[in-house]
C-alpha cells in the first residue's frame, strides 16, 4: 500500500467514525476536555489555547439509522439535527465535555435548546454570530462572549485563556489554513491531482485531529500528489459547488459528480477551516485579533449579513478565479439559509453569463443515479457550448 493510500485510508476510517474513536483515545492520553461544534464556524483557537480538543460535529453521515432523532424534530426538515440527536443519544457523543452551536438558523438554536434540557451536565453554548460588525459593538459583543465561554471552559478544569497561548494557538490555526488554502489553490490550478472527495475527508479529519496532526497529515498529501506524476487531466467541466456548508452531502455524491465528468475547482464544504480567509496577525492582542478576523475577514455567507448585492458577487468572482465554466447549486434538502439566499445567487450568475443547475440532497441519501445524469449533462453542456 502506498504512503497516499495509507493516509487517504487513515483520513476516511477518521471522517466516518462516529462513535469518535480518536477523541476517545486523545482524551485517555491527555487527560483533557473535548468540545464539539457543529457547522459552520466557532473560534477553535480559544478551545486550543486551554488544552481543549475542538470535536466537529457534522452529523452522522450516511453511517447510522435514525430512530430516536426522529422524534425530536419534523420529518420534513433537513437530516442533521436529527443524527446529531442519534448520536447523542446512543453514547457517541458522551466524550464530549461540552457543545457549541453557532449561530447558522432555527433548527441549530433549538438543537442548542433541546441540549441544555436533555444534557444538563454538558457545557452548551450558542454562538451567537453578530450581524453587526462595527468593533465597538459587534467586536465586544463576540469578546465577551469568547471571555464567558474561556471562564466556562476553565470552570471544567481546562487551563486558564492566556494571552501567549492564544497567540500560539492562532500561529497553529494560520498554518493549518494556509495548508487548506494551498490544496484548494493546487485544485483550482491542477483538479485532477487534489480529487474533491480526498480533499474532503483528510477536511473532516481535520475537524476531529488536533491541529498540528490535521497539519502533517495535508502537508504529507500534498507532498504525494506533487509527486505523484500518475494523474493525468482529464476531458472534465469545471465547476463551483455552492450551497453544502452545514449538513454535508455524502461522500458517494462527491464522487458521483465528479465521475459524471466535473471537476469540482471550488466549494463551500468543510468550511471552518476557509472562515478566516487571511492569516490573523499575530501581533497586538490575540483575542482582539481573532474577533476582528471573524468580522472582518470572513468569507461572505449566507448566515451573515452582507450589504447590497455582495454574496451573488462573490459567487461570481469565485466563479472566475476558479475558471470555472458553470456553477452547481448543492443544497441540503429544506436548508433555509442556503435556499433562501440562492435566488439572488442565481440572479447574479445569470447576470455574468454563467450557466448553473441546482439540486437538493440529504447526508444519508444512497441513490444518486438521477443527480449523475443531471451533473453529466450540465459538464457536456459545459463543454459543448461555453467553448463555442
Ligand atoms: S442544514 Fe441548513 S437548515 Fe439544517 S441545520 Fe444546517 S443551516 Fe440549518
Amino acid at each position: 500500500m502506498s504512503a497516499l493510500t495509507d493516509l487517504l485510508d487513515r483520513a476516511e476510517r477518521v471522517y466516518r467514525d462516529w462513535r469518535f474513536t480518536t477523541v476517545k483515545e486523545w482524551k485517555a492520553r491527555t487527560g483533557g476536555l473535548a468540545v464539539g461544534y457543529m457547522p459552520v464556524w466557532v473560534p477553535r483557537e480559544v478551545l486550543h489555547a486551554q488544552g481543549v480538543l475542538p470535536v466537529g460535529v457534522m452529523g452522522a453521515g450516511d453511517d447510522l439509522e435514525i430512530i430516536r432523532g426522529d422524534a425530536y424534530y419534523q420529518s420534513y426538515i433537513c437530516h442533521i439535527p436529527r443524527s446529531t440527536i442519534e448520536l447523542a443519544l446512543n453514547g457517541s457523543l458522551d466524550c464530549l465535555d461540552g457543545m457549541l452551536f453557532p449561530a447558522t438558523c432555527d433548527v441549530i438554536r433549538n438543537l442548542s435548546g433541546i441540549w441544555k434540557l436533555t444534557f444538563a451536565d454538558k457545557l452548551v453554548r450558542y454562538y451567537d454570530t453578530p450581524q453587526d460588525f462595527d468593533p465597538a459593538r459587534g467586536g465586544a459583543f463576540v469578546r465577551k462572549d469568547l471571555e464567558e465561554l474561556s471562564e466556562d471552559l476553565a470552570r471544567r478544569g481546562a487551563r486558564p485563556l492566556t494571552a501567549a497561548a492564544l497567540r500560539r494557538s492562532v500561529e497553529a490555526y494560520n498554518e493549518n489554513r494556509r495548508l487548506v488554502r494551498g490544496l484548494y489553490d493546487l485544485r483550482r490550478d491542477a483538479p485532477w491531482k487534489v480529487p474533491t472527495y480526498e480533499l474532503y475527508v483528510l477536511l473532516r479529519a481535520g475537524m476531529v485531529l488536533p491541529v498540528e496532526e490535521s497539519s502533517a497529515m495535508l502537508a504529507s498529501y500534498r507532498a504525494a500528489v506533487e509527486a505523484d506524476t500518475s494523474r493525468r487531466p482529464m476531458d472534465q467541466a469545471r465547476v463551483v459547488l455552492s450551497g453544502s456548508f452545514c449538513e454535508q452531502p455524502p461522500l458517494g455524491l462527491l464522487k458521483t459528480l465528479e465521475r459524471s465528468g466535473c471537476y469540482i475547482v471550488d466549494d463551500d464544504l468543510a468550511q471552518v477551516h476557509r472562515w478566516i480567509r487571511s492569516d490573523v496577525p499575530l501581533e497586538g492582542d490575540p483575542l482582539d485579533a481573532l474577533v476582528a478576523a471573524s468580522l472582518h475577514d470572513a468569507i461572505p455567507h449566507p448566515t451573515r449579513w452582507s450589504e447590497g448585492e455582495k454574496k451573488g458577487e462573490d459567487l461570481v468572482e469565485r466563479v472566475r478565479r476558479s475558471r470555472a465554466g458553470g456553477v452547481l447549486f448543492a443544497a441540503p434538502s429544506f436548508c433555509d439559509p442556503a435556499l433562501l439566499d440562492q435566488p439572488m445567487a442565481v440572479a447574479a450568475i445569470e447576470r455574468a453569463g454563467i450557466p448553473w443547475t441546482a439540486f437538493k440532497y440529504a447526508e444519508n441519501g444512497g441513490q444518486f443515479q438521477v443527480i449523475r445524469e443531471q451533473a453529466g449533462t450540465f459538464a457536456d453542456s459545459i463543454k459543448l457550448w461555453s467553448a463555442a
